[in-house]
């Protein structure tokens, strides 16, 4: 299987934006986009995106994972950009039509169809720093994905950075490229000088979420994690692990916590990543100034064990879903 997101369906679902209009969807085939030179986003970075999954289960059949709290979010990053916002039926549609027409090639689980719905500003108009664009580009672009755990759960080695920051404060609850843009010097870095395989961003101590992913630690019965106050993505990952730590009998503490906190708590603790793409991926490192601070053992957790299983069986279709997150084709 080709390496994650660069393997893509033939058939996208597009609509475009102009005279305060959405044309109806359309399926056609994945290719280029011809763009002026003074496009909008190419200038300004007027875009967003979204990244969810389609599973198809052992018995063969599809579903979307949450795709409502993906479209609210799009809807929301839409707003920030003052891009324009296709409507929640429009959004959850071309999600559909996009899954209807790859239903033939999702992999089947572990793997699935990942869905790219993207949103970017189409005005040719290279003055318009001031003005938001008053045309625009939607599409949902689908990748057949393979088990990104091909290779077995190996626990990452993750750096932590008290001093870079990927977003400002009130724009890290947006899914826009510019958020990933200021990150990439410092994952790639991470990666060269330490090894590492991911930076955990903790600008001035505050622990935060990493490139890709939020961040939770669990011990003594009780999950911590960083509230969504606008500087870190809501990820919907975070909220179905909140929601199984809370039903399992854990105390779940959304509050701010520093990194001093987290290497005092690390030896008796397990941490791990949660996204679309790392499921609950845990943490068995963390090198902070040169040094390295082991994790619980250094291995997966009882509890991070037990929550990705539940969450896993939820998405591939082998446990039942009380809280109603599958959503059928
Ligand atoms: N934080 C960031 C910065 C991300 O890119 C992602 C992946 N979308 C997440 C958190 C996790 O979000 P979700 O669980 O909705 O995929």
């Amino acid at each position: 299987m080709a390496a994650f997101g660069t393997n893509f369906t033939s058939q996208m679902v597009t609509s475009s934006y102009s005279a305060g209009q959405w044309s109806s969807l359309k399926l056609e085939p994945v290719q280029p986009f011809a763009l002026h030179p003074a496009t909008h986003v190419l200038h300004y970075a007027s875009e967003c995106f979204e990244g969810l999954k389609a599973y198809r289960t052992a018995a063969g059949d599809i579903h979307l994972f949450r795709p409502d709290r993906h479209v609210a979010r799009m809807q929301r990053s839409a707003e920030r950009l003052l891009l324009p916002i296709p409507s929640e039926e429009e959004l959850l549609r071309a999600l559909h039509m996009a899954v209807a027409a790859a239903s033939g090639e999702i992999p089947a689980y572990p793997g699935a169809l990942y869905l790219r719905p993207t949103l970017f500003g189409t005005s040719a108009d290279i003055g318009a720093a001031a003005r938001p664009a008053d045309s625009a580009v939607f599409y949902v672009l689908p990748s057949p994905v393979g088990d990104y755990f091909a290779g077995g759960l190996k626990p990452l080695r993750v750096k932590v950075d008290d001093k870079a920051q990927r977003s400002t404060p009130s724009f890290g609850e947006v899914k826009t490229g510019g958020n990933y843009a200021a990150a990439l010097r410092e994952v790639v870095r991470a990666k060269e000088e330490l090894g590492a395989d991911q930076v955990l961003f903790a600008p001035g101590g505050d622990v935060q979420e990493t490139g890709a992913a939020n961040f939770v630690v669990i011990e003594d019965s009780h999950l911590l994690t960083k509230p969504l106050d606008g500087s870190i993505l809501p990820g919907v990952t975070r909220d179905c692990i909140l929601t199984l730590a809370r039903d399992a009998g854990l105390t779940v503490v959304e509050r701010n916590f520093t990194v001093a906190e987290l290497l005092e708590l690390a030896p008796r603790a397990e941490a791990a990543l949660t996204g679309t793409a790392a499921v609950l991926t845990p943490v068995g490192e963390l090198v902070y100034n040169g040094e390295t601070v082991r994790v619980g053992t250094g291995e997966m957790g009882p509890w991070s064990t037990r929550l990705r299983e539940q969450l896993c069986a939820i998405q591939s279709g082998t446990a039942d879903d009380p809280y109603g997150w599958r959503v059928p084709l």
